[in-house]
């Protein structure tokens, strides 16, 4: 929300400052003071990770998918599927930030990496934009397919209806129910499209690089996933502090309510992996990726301080370096691409 300035000599002091509803008591558009230091160094770190999807070369990921024996039918398919329902979910989370979360939340320093997280989320639609048309693809094929492909359409469905309630011009955070609505639609797109639903899709690609097949592809969700993992740390951390700046929202009820809903993406998740990877390929199976949507899943519950669900241990300790890499520059020895800003693989 905007408010209009006006003349004072009182100044703005840090503590006042809220995540949401300090529209009435602190001035918007004064960053500093800074009172969420996180919020800013989330920012930081975004610039500091600046990449752009032409940079990286896809010559041999066009020479090896041109090639009639370069994948199988069902490699294929999961290449497809993969980038098919990624080319749509990086613009609904995207317009999210923009129309939904901004709106919302008043706090400067937060709203500085909404701006940040805004370009992100363009570049990652560049992205896919760029590989579908490297490769050739039906782009027609790719870019209606969460709504042709019943288990896309489904997440993807799920994460809009989280939206529906802000984006109501009545909608207002003044209210219980409404700081409710609005810890929903984080949870949805930080912890549930951010944090799960992209999930199986890195592994199913990232297993194509360490083959060392689609290379250029695969160094781009690299960059993705880097980026995603920061989203999603800002998005757990700005929930955090709503509930705790509002704690009469996290009732008992509430929290349940949550956790049935981590629940239930964890099965859209699974449905979803089945339908791209129905057999054993890759060394991966629709069990194993099940497994690691449910691993992950608890690790996200945690953050949030809810119980753990499934207790299933990560099948893919390979995804976890890919994460925490601090030093290699590139998991998969591809290109590095050097950035002004410092924005090579330096996890
Ligand atoms: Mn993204
Ligand atoms: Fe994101």
């Amino acid at each position: 929300m905007t408010t209009p300035i006006r003349m004072t000599r009182e100044r703005v002091s840090a503590d006042n400052k809220r995540i949401i509803n300090n529209d009435r008591t602190v001035d918007i558009n004064q960053l500093v003071p800074i009172k969420y230091k996180w919020a800013w160094s989330f920012y930081l770190d975004g610039c500091n990770n600046h990449w752009m999807p032409t940079e990286v070369s896809m010559q041999r990921d066009i020479e090896q998918w041109k090639d009639p024996k370069g994948f199988t039918d069902d490699e294929r398919h999961i290449i497809k599927r993969t980038l098919g329902f990624f080319s749509t979910a990086e613009t609904l989370v995207g317009n999210n930030i923009v129309l939904a979360i901004f709106k919302h939340v008043d706090n400067p320093e937060a709203r500085q990496y909404l701006l940040r997280q805004a370009f992100e989320e363009a570049i990652h639609v560049h992205a896919f934009q760029y590989i579908v048309e490297s490769l050739s693809m039906d782009e027609t094929e790719m870019f209606n397919m969460y709504r042709e492909v019943e288990e896309i359409y489904n997440k993807d469905e799920f994460t809009m209806g989280h939206t529906d309630h802000i984006l109501d011009p009545k909608f207002t955070t003044m209210t219980q129910e409404g700081i409710q609505r609005f810890l929903e639609n984080l949870v949805g797109l930080y912890v549930i499209t951010e944090g799960i639903f992209f999930y199986s899709g890195f592994v199913m690609m990232l297993s194509f690089g360490r083959q060392n097949r689609i290379p250029g592809t695969c160094e781009q969700i690299q960059y993705i996933l880097r980026d995603e993992s920061v989203h999603m740390n800002f998005g757990i951390e700005l929930i955090n502090t709503i509930i705790q700046e509002n704690p009469q929202v996290w009732t008992p009820e509430f929290q349940e309510l949550t956790v049935q809903r981590i629940k239930h993406a964890v099965e859209l998740e699974y449905l979803y992996a089945k339908e791209c990877l129905p057999k054993n390929i890759l060394g991966l199976n629709p069990d194993l990726l099940k497994e690691y949507v449910q691993y992950i899943a608890d690790r996200r519950l945690e953050r949030l301080h809810l119980p753990k669900q499934y207790n299933a241990a990560n099948p893919f300790p390979w995804m976890s370096e890919v994460i925490d890499l601090k030093k290699e520059k590139n998991f998969f020895e591809t290109r590095v691409t050097e950035y002004q800003t410092g924005g090579a693989l330096e996890w």
